[in-house]
């Protein structure tokens, strides 16, 4: 069953220590669009084991998706499969960026895992290992090579310097001389 949002109920577990209860869902997340990365559908399969303890509620497991983002050299999309492993802790008083909070005897662990597979997107992947860029047939990115060629300075140079190149250093050295005597 898909679901935009994951709150467990914690009532029964806080009976005791130790109880545990696991959960698996498949959440599908609105929006997830980073920049132009993002997961694709939104789709996260959850897998977790939502564990009562001394310092709140353990929520420990792993959250599965697959990432969306452009590779860094050809910029076509890139779909990678990504596995997280997360244990958080949630707690009545909850410290900022550390804990989450429990609320109406529930924890919420929607805002969870959807900060975490954010934060498994990849900054700059790779199509495969030897993606050699943009298709330089299609979207050249320099002077093809014939032009390369016929500009190239052998060629372009001022037909003036030819004169120098016929002088050789003795000739310089001579006029030098005959211009002091
Ligand atoms: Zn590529």
């Amino acid at each position: 069953m898909t679901q935009a949002t994951l709150v467990v109920d914690i009532v029964e577990l806080q009976r005791r220590t130790g109880t545990r209860r696991s959960v698996v869902a498949d959440l599908v997340l609105a929006d997830t669009a980073v920049g132009d990365r993002s997961i694709v559908g939104g789709s996260l399969a959850i897998g977790v084991v939502v564990e009562a303890a001394t310092e709140g509620i353990v929520v420990s497991g792993t959250v599965r998706g697959v990432s969306r983002a452009p590779c860094r050299r050809c910029l076509d999309d890139v779909d990678e499969p990504f596995e997280i492993e997360l244990r958080e802790i949630f707690e009545r008083h909850p410290s900022e960026g550390e804990t989450w909070p429990i609320e109406d005897e529930r924890i919420d662990l929607t805002p969870v895992v959807r900060e975490l597979a954010l934060l498994a997107l990849p900054l700059a992947p790779l199509c495969r290992d030897d993606c050699a860029g943009p298709d330089t047939e299609r979207f050249p990115t320099g002077p093809a090579e014939g032009a390369d060629e016929a500009e190239s300075p052998e060629r372009q140079r001022d037909p003036r310097w030819a004169a120098l190149d016929a002088l050789t250093f003795d000739d310089v050295a001579d006029g030098v001389g005959e211009e002091r005597s």
